[in-house]
C-alpha cells in the first residue's frame, strides 16, 4: 500500500515534462573542457547523474546494491553517496547535500549544486559549470524510463508520517534526542546499536517519515549528523556523534508520544569527586568514643572499694580504643582519655567536629535496688518506660556539675519528640538500630552479665550529635556481681572486645551498603 503510494508521488515528482537544461562543465585541473552533463528535477531541484560525472572525469565507480551504496575514486579523493540519504562522505568527512541522493536501477543522482560545491572545495578547485538550456529532450525520456518503484528515493507524503519532528536537548550529562511521534509505539518497536563510538543507530519499526524533516547536519554541538532513511516497515536513523558518550536509553514515553533517546556523557571528575565525597559521608570511617563523667563528676559511685563509674568506662574506652586504633581503616576520637569532666553538648561537638560516623558513650549504671544488674543499651528516642526515662534522668542530671554557660545550652533539651522530628537524627535512628542489635547480640553471646536488651531514652549526651549513636550502660555499680565484673581487667577487656566486634560488623554492613548504591 504505501509502497504504491511512494510510487505515485515520485512519479510527480520526477516527471519527464518539466526536465529542460544541462550542465556544461569544465575543469581545467582534469583537462575537461565544456562537457555536457545532463540535469534531471527532482522536487523542483536539479540533479545529476553520479555515473555520468565520473564519464566525464574519466574515474572509476564502485556499488554496493545491497546498501544502496556508491563510491567515486577522484585523485586521491573518494566520495561515497548512498540513495535516500542527505550526507555523503569525501574521504570519511560528511558533507550535506540539502536533499537526499536519489538510486535508479542503473544510477545515483545527487543535487547539482550542492555537489558540486563540495566538489569545487575539496576535489578540483579549477571546477567550473553553468547550466544551458538547449538540451535535447529525448535523454530526459531514457532516465524516467529506468526509474522503477523500488529504486525511488523514499519521501513522504506528510498525511502517512508518524515520526513528524526531533528534539534536541543538550543536558550537563549528556544529550536527550526526542522524536516526536503522532501514534504510540512500544519499546519493542525501537531497537538500537551502540557501543561507545561516534556511530548510533536506531531503528524504528512501523515508523514512516519523511527522511527530509529528521535529518540534520548538525543539530547541536553533540551531534555531527542525524541520517534518516525510510525502509519498508522502519525508519533507521543514524547519528553520527561529536562527544564521547558512554551509554544509552532508549524508550517510548507515552505521556509526552516521544521516543527518547538519551546518551550519557563519562562522568566528569567533579561528579566523580562528589560522589567519592557522598559515599564518604557514608563510610564508617571515624569512631568517636566518649567515656562518661570525668573529674568530679564520677558518676556512679564504687562501692565495697570498687572503681567509679567514671573510672571504669574510661578504661574500657581506652581498651576499645587501642583495638579500633590498629585498623588502617579507621581513626578513633575521643571526647576525653584523662580524668577530666567534659560538658555534655561538647562531647558531641567534639563528634561532629571531627566528622564522626558513628558515636559511643560508655556508661556504668547505679539505682537503689542493689539485685538490678546487666548490660543494657540505649537509642535517643523519647522514653518509653518509667524505668528508662529514669536511667536518662540519671546520665542527664551531670549537668549539675556544668557550669552556668553550658547549662543554657540544655534549653529545649527534655523536649526529645520535638528534636527528633526536625533534626538530622530520624536518618541515623535507623543504623543506630542496627549497630544496637548487633551489639545486643554480642553482648548475649559473649558476655557473662544479664542483657537487659534495647532501650529507648532522651539522653542529652547523644542529641547534638550528627551520626550514629548509642549509650552503652555496662552494669550496675549498685550491684555486687556487676561491679566485682567491672572491676576485673579481663572483664573490662572482654567488653572492650565485644564492642570492638559489634562496631567492625556494624562497619562492615554499613560500607558494602554503601558500595552497592554506588
Ligand atoms: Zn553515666
Amino acid at each position: 500500500m504505501r509502497r504504491a503510494y511512494l510510487f505515485l508521488l515520485l512519479s510527480l515528482l520526477i516527471s519527464p515534462g518539466i526536465l529542460a537544461r544541462q550542465l556544461i562543465l569544465t575543469d581545467r585541473d582534469a583537462q575537461i573542457v565544456n562537457a555536457e552533463l545532463p540535469v534531471v528535477f527532482c522536487a523542483q531541484i536539479p540533479y545529476i547523474s553520479l555515473q555520468q560525472l565520473a564519464q566525464i572525469y574519466k574515474v572509476k565507480t564502485w556499488e554496493r546494491a545491497e546498501a544502496a551504496k556508491i563510491v567515486i575514486y577522484f585523485p586521491q579523493r573518494e566520495i561515497k553517496v548512498t540513495a535516500a540519504s542527505a550526507f555523503i562522505t569525501v574521504n570519511r568527512e560528511i558533507f550535506q547535500i540539502g536533499t537526499p541522493a536519489v538510486k535508479t536501477d542503473l544510477d545515483y543522482y545527487v543535487p547539482a549544486e550542492p555537489f558540486l560545491a563540495i566538489l569545487q572545495q575539496h576535489v578540483s578547485l579549477r571546477l567550473r559549470y553553468k547550466y544551458y538550456d538547449g538540451g535535447s529532450s529525448s535523454y530526459l525520456h531514457s532516465c524516467s524510463a529506468v526509474v522503477q518503484p523500488t529504486a525511488l528515493p523514499l519521501v513522504t507524503a506528510p498525511e502517512k508520517v508518524n515520526l513528524s519532528n526531533m528534539l534536541f536537548e543538550e543536558k550537563s550529562n549528556g544529550i536527550a534526542i526526542k522524536v516526536q511521534t503522532t501514534q504510540p509505539f512500544s519499546d519493542a518497536d525501537l531497537t538500537y546499536f551502540f557501543h561507545g563510538g561516534n556511530g548510533f543507530f536506531l531503528s524504528i519499526n512501523r515508523g514512516i517519515c519523511d527522511p527530509l524533516v529528521l535529518s540534520r547536519y548538525h543539530p547541536t554541538h553533540s551531534i555531527e549528523m542525524v541520517e534518516a532513511i525510510q525502509d519498508t516497515e522502519s525508519v533507521q536513523l543514524r547519528f553520527n556523534l561529536n562527544r564521547h558518550f558512554t551509554s544509552s536509553v532508549v524508550q517510548y514515553d507515552f505521556r509526552t508520544s516521544q521516543i527518547v533517546l538519551s546518551l550519557y556523557l563519562p562522568l566528569n571528575e567533579d561528579i566523580k569527586s562528589k560522589l567519592e565525597l557522598a559515599k564518604n559521608e557514608w563510610v564508617i570511617d571515624t569512631i568517636v568514643l566518649d567515656p562518661g563523667h570525668g573529674g568530679k563528676a564520677i558518676g556512679t559511685p564504687g562501692r565495697w572499694g570498687y572503681m567509679h563509674e567514671k573510672d571504669i568506662v574510661l578504661d574500657i574506652v581506652l581498651r576499645l580504643g587501642a583495638l579500633l586504633e590498629k585498623r588502617s581503616d579507621l581513626n578513633v576520637v575521643y571526647t576525653r582519655k584523662t580524668d577530666v569532666d567534659i560538658p555534655l553538648w561538647q562531647r558531641a561537638e567534639i563528634a561532629n567536629r571531627a566528622g564522626g560516623k558513628l558515636f559511643i558513650s560508655l556508661h556504668v549504671d547505679g539505682v537503689n535496688n542493689t539485685s538490678a544488674k546487666g548490660v543494657c543499651l540505649y537509642l535517643l528516642r523519647p522514653g518509653k518506660s518509667k524505668e528508662a526515662i529514669e536511667v536518662a534522668e540519671r546520665e542527664n542530671a551531670v549537668i549539675q556539675f556544668e557550669e552556668a554557660k553550658d547549662i543554657e545550652k540544655y534549653k529545649g533539651y527534655d523536649d526529645i519528640s520535638n528534636i527528633l522530628a526536625n533534626m538530622v537524627h530520624k536518618a541515623y535512628m535507623e543504623d543506630s538500630e542496627r549497630l544496637a542489635e548487633i551489639m545486643s547480640r554480642h553482648i548475649s553471646s559473649e558476655v557473662p552479665q544479664k542483657n537487659r536488651g534495647v532501650k529507648q531514652a532522651g539522653f542529652y549526651v547523644l542529641i547534638g550529635a550528627a551520626m550514629p549513636k548509642l549509650l552503652c550502660e555496662l552494669g550496675f555499680n549498685s550491684n555486687r556481681s556487676d561491679a566485682k565484673l567491672l572491676n576485673t581487667k579481663k572483664h573490662r577487656q572482654l567488653l572492650a572486645e565485644v564492642l570492638y566486634q559489634s562496631i567492625i560488623e556494624f562497619k562492615e554492613y554499613c560500607d558494602r551498603t554503601v558500595v552497592k548504591q554506588q
